[in-house]
């Protein structure tokens, strides 16, 4: 590429970052970053009723945290700023003039109500619904002096009589044509002097140097009147790329209805992200149709255009699990205790100084979680024996095993077992519950079921010598205890 690569993501801060955003902008990021260019964060915040700094701060903490780092932007910020719509005022009031000069907007007097019922009888008398273009022939004296009086007025672009087909090859979809016949002199400036989407994106996209647009194809019909307003302001026009949009199980575009949305849902539900970027990337790019598991380096130095799919991607959530138990699996036992430390604190099971005291028996804990979760937030309820002083027993696990014949016999000849033990490592636990069957001639199935409810309170747990042993001897012995005699009661 010839040219210094700028691109830039710009959310409406009218909501978290959802699924779709985060995507855009992981394209814009690993685009820049494959060549070396520039990734711009521009906060769209013209929407005064929905556009709150709530949702702008959360926009940034979301993408912080999913390892998107912008290079121009709010808080790091650029030669190009403010980057945030609401303070780039002069920069449009200025484009406006720039077009006033050139003659190639003119103001309008039509009431929304004149609009209106123009609409109506255009609709029933041909089917057209753009504007019958009514202020574009009033002579240039009377509508100087209406403005100087300051009569309410819209700006609105003299789109050229003979401009013919807006025609752009989209670097996703191919050529893309648009009928002149549906681009009327749409306005650029409201009433109240605010500008349009059209006009403001345009403008600071030009004034930025945005050389490639890369968002999502809801903003298709809305680039041939971007194309005429960089064509009005003489401004180079960008590359545009349009991203399909994601869908939902059922075919519908992603949305909450569908569940989880926003990314920080998925930060919440336990997903790794590394795993929610690199699920993400594939949501319409592919390396080479087969690499799934595809890190943030090689996604950086692979991404291109040419291999992002025109067609709609479905958001699969177990695929995404899938992918997070892989990355959950990848990892070294330090790496896994550091994910795991700030949810056992938050979970009230330990304070940090605890977790530094306890790393080597964390470390120990660790390859037992990876191995078996798919999602962060399945530790805490696995790992919540190891933290309790008394363990409840599950009423369907007390029917089920403890209140089987035998199992009260093995559970004292258990703790007889354990209790002579001196070295309470995995291996010895086991070679001393291996030794209740034969003592007692109860299935080894039995013994060990129970055992495992006694001290986990479940049926279903982490592997049962490593639980023994992570808990201690005498906390397992207590448990043991506890459970045979509310057994024996
Ligand atoms: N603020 C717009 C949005 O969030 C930006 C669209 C664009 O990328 O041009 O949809």
């Amino acid at each position: 590429m010839s040219e210094r690569v700028r691109v830039r993501f710009a959310p409406s801060p009218t909501g978290h970052l959802h699924i779709g955003g985060a995507r855009t902008a992981i394209y814009n990021w690993a685009f820049a970053r494959r060549h070396g260019g520039t990734f711009v964060l521009r906060i769209d915040d013209t929407d005064p009723e929905r556009s709150t700094q709530e949702n702008t701060a959360a926009i940034m903490s979301a993408l912080r945290w999913l390892g998107i780092q912008w290079d121009e932007g709010p808080e790091v910020g650029g030669d190009y700023g403010p980057y945030f719509q609401t303070r780039r005022h002069a920069s449009y009031s200025a484009a406006l003039e720039h077009l006033k000069a050139a003659g190639a907007v003119y103001p309008c007097f039509c009431s929304a109500e004149d609009l209106q019922s123009a609409r109506d009888a255009a609709r029933a008398a041909d089917g057209s619904a753009g504007y019958a273009r009514t202020c574009r022939t009033l002579p240039a004296e009377d509508t100087a002096a209406r403005v100087a009086a300051g009569e309410p007025h819209t700006w609105r672009l003299k789109v050229r009589a003979d401009r013919g087909d807006v025609v752009f090859d989209d670097a996703v979809r191919g050529e893309s044509t648009f009928s002149s016949d549906v681009l009327d002199d749409f306005i650029v400036v409201r009433s109240d002097g605010t500008p349009t989407y059209n006009f403001a994106t345009v403008v600071d996209d030009a004034e930025m140097e945005i050389t490639h647009i890369i968002r999502g194809d809801d903003h298709l019909s809305n680039t041939p009147r971007q194309i005429l307003v960089y064509e009005a302001l003489g401004a180079p026009i960008p590359v545009f790329a349009h991203l399909s949009m994601i869908w939902g199980p059922d075919g519908k575009r992603l949305s909450k209805r569908h569940g989880a949305a926003n990314v920080e849902d998925y930060r919440d539900l336990g997903i790794l992200p590394e795993a929610l970027v690199n699920y993400l990337a594939l949501l319409g790019w592919s390396l080479d149709d087969k690499t799934t598991i595809i890190d943030a380096e090689t996604l950086t130095a692979s991404f291109s255009l040419e291999r992002v799919s025109k067609n709609p991607a479905v958001f699969d959530a177990e695929k995404l699990e899938w992918m997070n138990g892989v990355y959950l699996r990848k990892m070294t036992a330090d790496q896994f205790v550091d994910r795991m430390v700030p949810l056992l604190t938050g979970a009230g099971f330990m304070t940090g100084e605890d977790a530094a005291q306890r790393r080597l028996w964390l470390l120990e804990l660790a390859p037992l979680l990876s191995d078996r979760v798919k999602r962060l937030d399945e530790i805490v309820p696995m790992v919540a024996f190891l933290f309790t002083d008394t363990v409840t027993i599950e009423e369907d696990a007390r029917a089920k095993i403890l209140e089987k014949e035998g199992a009260l016999a093995a559970l004292d000849a258990t703790a007889e077992a354990l209790g002579a033990l001196g070295d309470f490592s995995p291996p010895a636990i086991e070679e001393a519950l291996r030794s209740v069957p034969e003592t007692t001639g109860i299935k080894t199935r039995l013994v060990f079921q129970a055992v495992r409810v006694a001290v986990t309170g479940s049926t279903v747990s982490l592997p049962l010598f490593e639980s023994l042993s992570l808990l201690g001897k005498e906390r397992s012995l207590d448990r043991i205890r506890a459970a045979s005699s509310s057994l024996a009661d």
